[in-house]
């Protein structure tokens, strides 16, 4: 069996890295050059930090990430909501784990590929091809290709995508004095009426990931640019606390995004044929819940656990669509709930804060 996985994201690479391990002929297409070492950071669940240290075992390469052991809600006059130990989440910037899973990989990315169209053979993929020409043959074919997902679009059709209705603007602080301060805790300072909060966690000594999630019919920078998104920061955050000031201070603005949110409905199901899809290509929560790689990896997993029982692929795609929808359906409208509650905190009031990790 050859299994042709186009994506070479976190669930790609993890799902080539497990059909490695049991001897299963894969190829893995990229469309990027080099290891995609693009955005910022994530939190990432113990869920899938065990799938990365079974992949880790025999190896000498640490582990991505640091350990998060507290999570603190507070108003931003200092109040705290919120103080739990927390025993489960890492969180690790994303260029190190791409890095990490990189390295553990024999097998190389085909990269510059990227996916165009299938060639079919009485209604059975045979063959994924990528705008540059090249062709790649195969038996079962993986969209790991993201939430904007080429492959999910060629074979389930085009998903209706639901807006967020909330923004955020994520960056990367060097600014070690705070970073040590917090060492090992995610502090997120949040207002009491309206939908505007701003997070913070140490990636290492000397950095800090941090984001601002924000409720677009408030408030909008006019574009994107490092200079617009400075000024639409500090004014947004005027009455938060210092130590924000001080993260967005040492902020290097040409690396920040704004991101719009959205989610989809859950799919009827994952594949068509001899083609499934995994990952966020799958499957897309609002990012409120932290679940988006840590279900990567899990999917992954599952699937290299089915393929390797050598059953007939309809039966795989089939069984695992039956693990995996319900547990990422109820990530899908956790996501909803927490964007609801932040949007009016108030209509919530008197009701148990939900953490809002997954
Ligand atoms: C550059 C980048 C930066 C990100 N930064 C963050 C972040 O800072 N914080 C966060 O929480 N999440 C981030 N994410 C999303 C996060 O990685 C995913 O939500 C999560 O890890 C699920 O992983 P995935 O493998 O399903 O998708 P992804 O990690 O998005 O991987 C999809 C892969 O498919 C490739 N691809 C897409 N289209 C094609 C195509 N047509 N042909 C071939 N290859 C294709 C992409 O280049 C990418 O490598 C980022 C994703 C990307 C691609």
């Amino acid at each position: 069996m050859k299994v042709v996985i186009i994506g070479a994201g976190i669930a790609g690479l993890t799902l080539a890295l497990f059909l490695e391990k049991y001897n299963i002929e894969v190829v893995i297409n990229e469309r990027a050059a080099g290891t995609p070492g693009g955005g910022h950071a994530f939190l990432m669940h113990h869920d899938g930090l065990s799938i990365l240290q079974e992949l880790a075992k025999d190896q000498t390469s640490p582990l991505p990430g640091k350990l998060v052991e507290k999570y603190c809600l507070l108003r931003p006059d200092g109040e705290v909501l919120q103080h739990l130990e927390l025993e489960a989440w890492h969180c690790m910037k994303r260029s190190e784990l791409t890095a990490f899973l990189y390295g553990l990989l024999k097998t190389t990315v085909q990269e510059e590929r990227v996916f165009s169209h299938f060639v079919y053979k009485q209604e059975k993929v045979i063959a994924a091809v990528f705008e540059n020409g090249d062709r790649e043959d195969g038996d079962i074919f993986i969209g790991a290709d993201g939430g904007y997902s080429r492959v999910r679009t060629e074979v389930l059709g085009p998903v209706s995508f639901k807006s967020g209705r909330v923004k955020e603007v994520v960056g990367i602080a060097r600014q070690a004095d705070v970073a040590l301060k917090y060492a090992g805790i995610f502090n997120k300072f949040q207002k009491s009426y309206r939908g505007l909060a701003f997070g913070m966690i140490p990636t290492s000594e000397q950095e800090l990931v941090w984001f601002i999630q924000y409720d677009p019919a408030v408030a909008e920078p006019e574009d994107a640019k490092p200079e617009t998104l400075r000024a639409f920061c500090a004014d947004l955050l005027h009455d938060f606390p210092p130590v924000v000031h001080k993260v967005l201070q040492a902020n290097d603005y040409e690396k920040t995004y704004l991101w719009n949110t959205r989610d989809f409905d859950l799919l009827p199901k994952f594949h068509q044929d001899n083609v499934l899809v995994i990952g966020d290509a799958a499957h897309l929560a609002l990012p409120f819940t932290s679940a988006g790689t840590t279900n990567a990896l899990v999917d992954a997993k599952t699937l290299a656990e089915l393929l390797r029982a050598d059953l007939p692929y309809e039966e795989v795609f089939e069984t695992f669509y039956e693990q995996r929808a319900a547990s990422v359906a109820q990530h899908l409208e956790f996501g909803r709930k927490l964007r609801d509650v932040f949007l009016d905190p108030a209509a919530y009031a008197g009701q148990a804060a939900a953490i809002p990790l997954i």
